[in-house]
């Protein structure tokens, strides 16, 4: 199955369900949102699940991209991208959580066709305040599937106060043999979706309230199901990844890792840029220069002529339609080659200074503050450059 065929069979049974499409946002959240860009499909719809009627009813169903700066980390491993597509569904007070996970269910067995053997749930198994979520947990025995209770890792917040509830995560199995152990206890579990209770509010002194609306909240990772229906061995091998994947194998050799990296970053970097964000040195900018740098850090370690104006246009184009914007190619390359034309004067302004305080010894918190406030060096570059001085083995 593609990712255009998943989309549709998940949009299809969710309209069959009375679900109406909510319009999908763009990667930058309204002025005013505390978050830099949006990280889930529920993120745009927090009024609507707090209470506030949505023009298309009480069921809703959206693809919504999203941004993680926080899984920079993950990015390389089997299942973590930094742009991703979550499919969405919701119930604003409406239907409850069994609902919820039986319709999930019957479209991951019979929709998608994902052999049941291979799901295993998660719920919340209840702290000092929340009993455990015996709803979830009930529903998913009489479908069968396999549940493990856990704390904290099924308590979904969205910061220390506010709205907050149990949630439910569905895992499928993605190693070679037969399904072994839990996902608390072997990663080979590669969690799929998450079905959260938006019911609860959390106030400054830690007491919990019903909220006015008990919601449900979905999201499930595309590239993540597309794995799992094509039998691929991470996300990389996606279709949307490929044409990057490709792209900078046929260029440059690097370990598997960078290569993923920098295929991941680089396609990041064209859909921040599709969506009107321009580098800069602060906020939503800073997060798109440095992602940007970090692709030239890895590419330039071993041969400082490699430059992103070798790149074709075909993945460019096929980021911008697999997100559903439509990019001004040329453009985009063309503020690409200008950010590759900064970094290049910066490195080499930076480096004589950096190999000069580096000659008397190793840095020091006032060397980075100097480095950074004076002559613009950031920490991860200075490092960067550190790493090309002749190495230090306590390094
Ligand atoms: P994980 O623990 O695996 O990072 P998560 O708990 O952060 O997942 P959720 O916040 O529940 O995930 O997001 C809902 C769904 O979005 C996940 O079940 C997964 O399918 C998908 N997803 C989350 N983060 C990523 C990512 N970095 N890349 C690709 N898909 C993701
Ligand atoms: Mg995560």
């Amino acid at each position: 199955m593609t990712p255009d065929e998943i989309v549709r069979t998940f949009l299809d049974h969710y309209h069959r369900l009375g679900h109406r499409d909510a319009p999908e946002s763009s990667l930058i959240p309204p002025p005013g949102d505390p978050v830099l860009f949006t990280t889930s499909g529920m993120h745009p719809l927090t009024p609507y699940l707090l209470g506030r009627p949505h023009p298309g009813g009480r069921r809703l169903v959206n693809v919504q991209r999203c941004l993680r700066t926080t899984d920079l980390d993950e990015v390389g491993d089997r299942t973590h991208l930094t742009v991703f597509d979550m499919l969405g569904s919701w119930s604003l007070g409406d239907y409850d959580i069994a609902t919820s996970l039986r319709w999930g269910h019957e479209l991951l067995t019979d929709g998608l066709r994902i052999d049941p053997g291979r799901l295993h749930a998660t719920v919340f198994g209840g702290d000092g305040q929340v009993g455990p979520d015996e709803t979830a947990w009930r529903t998913w025995t009489e479908l069968g599937v396999p549940v493990e209770a856990n704390g904290a890792d099924n308590w979904w917040s969205n910061g220390p106060t506010g709205p907050c509830g149990p949630d439910s995560e569905i895992f499928v199995w993605t190693g070679d043999g037969p399904p072994t152990g839990t996902p608390g206890t072997d990663d080979r579990w590669m969690e799929v979706w998450n079905h959260v209770q938006m019911r609860l509010h959390r106030h400054e002194d830690g007491r919990l309230t019903p909220l006015p609306l008990s919601s449900i909240d979905t999201g499930m990772g595309l590239e993540r199901l597309e794995m799992v229906l094509t039998g691929g061995r991470n996300v990389y091998q996606g279709v949307g990844l490929r044409p990057w994947v490709a792209a900078v194998r046929d260029r440059w050799p690097l370990g598997e890792t960078e290569l993923r990296i920098v295929a991941d970053h680089l396609r990041t970097a064209v859909v921040v840029l599709g969506d009107g964000v321009r580098p800069g040195n602060t906020g939503r900018g800073y997060v798109l220069r440095r992602l940007v740098r970090r692709v030239l850090t890895v590419l330039w370690r071993d041969d400082p002529s490699r430059s992103l104006t070798d790149l074709p246009d075909d993945p460019f184009r096929d980021a911008g339609r697999r997100f559903r914007q439509d990019p001004d190619v040329p453009r985009l390359r063309a503020v690409l080659a200008d950010e590759e034309r900064r970094f290049q004067g910066l490195l080499r302004r930076g480096r004589p200074l950096v190999d000069r305080v580096w000659a008397r010894g190793p840095l020091t918190e006032r060397d980075y503050h100097w480095l950074h406030d004076t002559h613009g060096l950031p920490r991860d570059l200075v490092d960067g450059l550190l790493d090309t001085v002749d190495a230090d083995p306590r390094r």
